[in-house]
């Protein structure tokens, strides 16, 4: 019998769901964590709440079309790259060269397909460019002018290096210089120098999984410094039962392989999602003197937004459509109340 007949079969018999299993479709996303006070002006929180729930619309109105998790991730993380008020696209941090230089990576978890850019400058959107090296070349990772020659070989129009510069972001790179030279690292500047990465996790109605990050790194990074967020397993996984993307001190998550640390907990372990992203977010990143935080997400749609920073820009959207967003550590984000595994799917303890 033809696999269609098969599936006509099953359908006559009541099954078929077995071959599209019926899921509710979630999509999480994070726009950086860090010192996150309440001292924005209420003009900028305003901005920030609008821009991250119009990703997450965005994102989800993919997948309650039927796209592709890959796709809700790639919509979502466009819309954050567009706005100024996060570190990724335009409103990029400055290198200590006062360039701005991009890194992105998108990773399809059903198919392990991985796609990555890392210090490009004249990119408008690099998680886009990422997801065309995951599905036009036999690439995973582009880097630099290599990437951009590509971009255009497939017609993408590259903008200007000004297109990304902010007058905020400026100002911290002139901070950040001050205090190199007083070698006086200063508490604001040292924490804003990793806040504001964009990332996003999730899972469509096939139940396939899929995760992206994208960021202008840290302010003031020198030598073509890259970070985690483009390495596929350091600051973004996805397989077919776990998506992470990470934000934070990316020195940190590379050297704890974290996205991937976290992913094998749960499909290799069986460790519950919350407590294995606990466990490299709250306990094994700082314990090594990192900070940050992370997005994660399993096959049956649970939720997880650990983080060790004051606060974390996060949201999330689910069956229902309704976007739920936070931003400061002690706002409630909703995802406390959402079932989690029973403990007792954890390994037993020797
Ligand atoms: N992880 C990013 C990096 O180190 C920065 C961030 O997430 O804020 O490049």
């Amino acid at each position: 019998m033809k696999p269609r007949h098969v599936l006509f079969a099953l359908a006559a018999l009541g099954v078929a769901s077995i071959s599209h299993a019926a899921v509710s479709p979630v999509l999480v996303i994070h726009g950086g964590a860090g010192v996150i006070k309440r001292d924005m002006t209420p003009a900028r929180e305003k901005a920030v709440r609008a821009a991250m729930t119009r990703a997450l619309q965005d994102g989800h109105a993919r997948l309650e079309a039927g796209k592709s998790a890959l796709d809700a991730v790639t919509a979502a993380l466009t819309v954050l790259e567009d706005d100024p008020n996060f570190n990724a696209g335009k409103g990029a941090v400055f290198t200590h060269d006062g360039r701005n230089e991009l890194d992105a990576a998108i990773m399809d978890g059903y198919t392990l397909r991985a796609g990555a850019v890392a210090g490009v400058r004249r990119i408008k959107n690099p998680i886009v460019l990422a997801r065309a090296v995951m599905d036009r070349t036999p690439h995973v990772m582009l880097s630099g002018d290599g990437a951009e020659a590509f971009a255009q070989s497939i017609g993408m129009r590259l903008v200007d290096p000004s297109y990304f510069r902010t007058g905020e972001r400026w100002q911290q790179l002139q901070k950040a210089l001050q205090e190199d030279a007083a070698k006086q690292p200063h508490a604001d500047v040292e924490t804003a120098r990793h806040f504001g990465t964009v990332g996003a996790v999730a899972l469509d109605a096939q139940g396939h999984l899929a995760a992206g990050t994208s960021t202008g790194g840290m302010t003031d990074k020198r030598w073509g410094r890259i970070g985690d967020s483009p390495l596929i397993g350091a600051g973004t996984y996805a397989n077919s039962g776990c998506a992470v993307s990470g934000t934070g001190w990316g020195e940190f998550y590379i050297r704890t392989v974290a996205a991937h640390e976290i992913c094998m907990k749960v499909t290799q372990m069986r460790v519950p999602l919350k407590r294995a992203a606990a466990e490299v977010i709250n306990q094994e990143i700082p314990a090594m003197g990192g900070n940050g935080g992370a997005i994660a997400l399993d096959a049956d749609g649970h939720i997880s937004i650990p983080f060790n920073t004051d606060g974390m820009y996060r949201g999330w959207i689910g069956g229902d459509g309704v976007p739920h967003v936070a931003l400061y550590g002690d706002e409630d984000d909703g995802t406390a109340e959402l079932p989690q595994p029973a403990p007792a799917e954890s390994i037993a303890q020797p």
